[in-house]
Order: C-alpha cells, then structure tokens, then sequence
C-alpha cells in the first residue's frame, strides 16, 4: 500500500489498534487515520480500540467513540496497527488484529521488526502521523484529521525539538496549520499543561534524582511510596525523563517507575553517542534510538545497575 486511498471502494469493517499507555502520537494516528477514513471511505465502518487514554486529547474528533473494552466480534476485513512495534504492545486488542482478513501496520519504531502481513515502517519518521500524512492525499485531509497528526507530531518531536525533527516534519506541521491545526492550543493543552500533582511528581523525581558514571548518565526512581505520599498515578509521570536529560553533561537519562506485579517501567533518553533503543531492545521493550522504553520485572536497585552497566559498555566503545 503507498496510499490509504487504495483501500477497495466498498471495504466495510475496519478496525484500527495503538499501543497499550497511548501518547500522543498513539492517539493522533488513530484518531487521524479514523477521521481520513470518513472522509474517503464515508460508507465504511470504523472502530477504535485503545486503553484509556488522557483528556486532554478529548477535543480531538473522535475521541469520546474510542472503545476501551473488547468484546467478541466477527473478524474484520482490515486491522491497522498504529505507532506500535510489535503485537505484545497492542495489548488485549491484538485478537482483533489477528483475527482480521488483511493487516497493516503504519509505525517508526526502530525496533519493529515487521510482525504485519503489509508494514510501513518509516524509522526515520518522527512520528507514526508524519508518516500516516505521506499516505493521504492532502486534498483530503480536513481540520479534523489536520488536529490529530498536528497533535502526535508535537508530542513525538517534544514540540519540535528532539533530533527526529527534519524539514519533512516542519514541512507538514506547516501544512497541518494551514488546514486548521490550531499550534499554541495544541501544544499548550495537551503538551506543556501540567496539574499540581504531576509537576509534584517532577518535582520529586529531580530531587531525589542521582548522577552515576561519572556524571555520564542521569537516573531517578518514583516508588509505590512516592505514589502514595503525591496522590499520582502512572499516567502522571510524563515528560519527566525528557527534564532529566536536559542536565548539563548527560549521555543519558534514566526513569523508572514500580509498576503493579513487581515489575518496574524503564523510559530511557540519549543525547550523544548511547543507543539506548538496543538497551531496552535487550530488556523486551523497544523504541527508538534517543528514546526508549521497557517493563522489567525485578526491583528498581537491581534494574537500574543493569541498565547502567549497559551504557557504560557503551560509553567505552
Ligand atoms: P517512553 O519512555 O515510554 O516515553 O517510550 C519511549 C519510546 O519507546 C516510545 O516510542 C515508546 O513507544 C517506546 N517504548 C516504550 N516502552 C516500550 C516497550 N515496553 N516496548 C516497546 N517499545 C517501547
Ligand atoms: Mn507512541
Ligand atoms: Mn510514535
């Protein structure tokens, strides 16, 4: 497939899964692709399977029909399996990925192996909506599939600033304004806004936060205990990696959160030479080269010493 208008005339049910803990770019392709589709494919049925997600991303077209909960249904003609690198990642909603006559995947993970029958993997793409706009005939895109992929960029790139941002990128940010993205709503509601108990958890997070390897790499931990003690949640936690690795003299950062079954939830960041996607890769998880993720079962001290003793093997190369 080179363009979503391919799609047969009469194509009847589809479904379209993201990854498990959407972000941004999760909900803005899903949400972007859905509302392409009604205006391509307006006789088409379309449904949406993704974990709660935050409300700030609410105002975006769509966002009030997403299922959360999956019942059993009949297959459906075709799956999309959106800014996800592998099936593990499409938590519960991967049996109707499965089940579906024709699959296609649209990501730019670095890590995605290619588990779809059709995959489009851009991993030089900031986002998986930058690379879902390459597949839309602008003339199509509407305000309302415009604010969905303004959104996933602005959330991938960190408002424009990690290294995945190229002149393709700005080129169809601009291109998302013109057709009605409104850029300071968007990146001031559902990017920079904070609550009280979220920039507490920040807050917590850089004080206790440690340098190791020589100042080389930046880690910090919020426990059950901080959990408890700020009022947060897991969905709280965001952006706090992306301030840890802005330190002065880190190659990386390190962020870990304990999650329910003795597991702990690893985001990892590089600015320089480390590639932590192969250390995350290493660990069951994935991502991309100066942003990575994993779940690791195991106590946070024990955790945090592997990971640090894979990037100061790195380091030494
Ligand atoms: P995070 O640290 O959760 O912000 O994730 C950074 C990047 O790594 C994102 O592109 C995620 O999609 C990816 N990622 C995070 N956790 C995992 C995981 N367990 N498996 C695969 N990819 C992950
Ligand atoms: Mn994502
Ligand atoms: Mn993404």
């Amino acid at each position: 497939m080179k363009k979503i208008d391919e799609l047969p005339e009469n194509v009847g049910r589809i479904v379209i899964a993201g990854h498990i803990h959407p972000d941004g770019d999760c909900v803005g392709s899903c949400l972007g692709l859905k509302n392409y589709l009604s205006v391509i494919r307006p006789r088409a049925q379309v449904d949406i399977y993704l974990e709660k997600f935050s409300e700030d991303f609410g105002f975006l077209q769509g966002a009030g029909e997403v299922c959360h909960e999956l019942p059993e249904r009949e297959p459906y003609d075709v799956a999309f399996a959106l800014d996800c690198s592998d099936t593990e990642r499409l938590g519960d909603a991967v049996k109707y990925f499965t089940a579906a006559k024709r699959r296609i995947c649209i990501d730019h993970h670095i890590t995605n192996e290619g588990f779809s029958d059709e995959n489009i993997i851009c991993p030089d793409a900031s986002s998986t909506c930058e690379v879902l706009y390459s597949l839309m005939e602008d003339s199509f895109v509407n305000r309302a599939v415009a604010e969905c992929l303004y959104t996933g960029i602005v959330h991938d790139t960190g408002v424009f600033k990690h290294s995945n941002t190229k002149e393709e990128t700005m080129r169809i940010a601009g291109r998302l304004i013109t057709k009605g993205a409104d850029p300071s709503y968007i990146i001031d509601e559902t990017f920079y806004k904070k609550t009280f108990a979220q920039n507490k958890a920040l807050a917590r997070a850089l004080d206790t936060a440690e340098l190791w390897l020589d100042g080389a790499v930046i880690g910090s931990v919020i426990t059950e205990k901080d959990f408890e003690e700020l009022g947060i949640g897991s969905g709280d936690l965001d952006g706090i990696v992306d301030q840890l690795r802005v330190t002065d003299g880190v190659e990386a950062a390190v962020f870990l959160y304990e999650a329910p079954e003795g597991k702990c939830k690893v985001s990892m960041r590089a600015n320089g030479s480390v590639d932590v996607s192969r250390i995350a890769r290493e660990f069951g998880g994935g991502g991309h080269v100066k942003a990575a993720g994993c779940t690791v079962s195991g106590g946070w001290r024990e955790i945090i010493d592997q990971i640090a003793g894979r990037i100061a093997e790195q380091l030494e190369h």
